[in-house]
């Protein structure tokens, strides 16, 4: 069984204070088995997460980004050795910002994948198409590429990662993908993960769906077949919304 997955991408919103305060308002009454909760704060409030949090071992925490080096003259930078001793079990990987904003590219993302598994953080490697893609036609082939980029270092036996499927499109915007087109995309990604390392490997990898995901349609979004999660960008900011959010995982 794999477990459902409620993520929260931070951005570069909330700081130290902002991050104590999220946690002294955020106590969400979890299902039980309760969902996998991850927050992925700014890097620089990864420690006030840390402190903040204590008590609630329910709530995980990640980084947003690494860089694939473990150190060196690299201006800015953190390493996943440095994320994980900061506190950090999870990092997203190639989220649409770091590719359209940074210019990362398909082959950068593959080496972080590397680096992060190299270091027991589990990737969250997101994938998704633009507004233009999606028009002419492309959905599958630009997911399908991201995603073969991403796993093609994997050794055999694929160690563990989730994917999430976030169209740029539907990032902040306030659109959504359907839950029909959600759980579409979702089976093509599935798909390709079988092939790759065999249905029961691939059975095990959490397929979340992103782009804005809020309290009012989380609960049709994570109903659809193969959708194992959510990620949530600017609803997860405000404590009450992403409780709601959590407890209805
Ligand atoms: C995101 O940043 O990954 C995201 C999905 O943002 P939003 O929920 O605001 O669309």
């Amino acid at each position: 069984m794999r477990p459902t997955v409620i993520a929260g991408n931070w951005k570069m919103h909330h700081g130290p204070a902002a991050t104590r305060e999220f946690f002294h308002d955020f106590s969400p009454e979890l299902s039980d088995p309760p969902p996998t909760v991850v927050i992925f704060p700014p890097a620089i409030s990864l420690s006030a997460a840390v402190e903040s949090r204590r008590g609630r071992p329910e709530v995980a925490l990640g980084v947003q980004n690494i860089h694939w080096e473990a150190s060196g003259a690299f201006t800015g930078e953190h390493s996943a050795g440095m994320a994980v001793a900061a506190g950090a079990r999870f990092a997203l990987i190639g989220h649409s910002e770091r590719r359209h904003v940074f210019g990362e590219t398909d082959e950068e993302v593959g080496r972080k994948i590397t680096a992060a598994l190299g270091e027991g953080l589990t990737p969250v490697v997101c994938v998704g198409e633009t507004l233009e893609e999606r028009q002419a036609g492309r959905v599958d082939e630009v997911i399908l590429r991201q995603l073969d980029a991403a796993i093609h270092p994997l050794p055999e036996g694929a160690p563990r990662f989730f994917l999430a499927y976030e169209p740029v499109w539907a990032i902040g915007t306030g659109e959504t993908a359907t839950p029909d087109d959600a759980a579409a995309t979702h089976a093509t990604l599935r798909g390709r993960l079988n092939q790759a390392f065999g249905p029961e490997r691939a059975d095990e990898v959490p397929i979340l769906y992103g782009g804005s995901v809020k309290p009012s349609n989380v609960t049709e979004l994570l109903a659809a077949s193969d959708v194992d999660g959510v990620l949530v960008g600017g609803a997860s900011l405000d404590a009450p919304s992403f409780a709601a959010i959590a407890e209805a995982g």
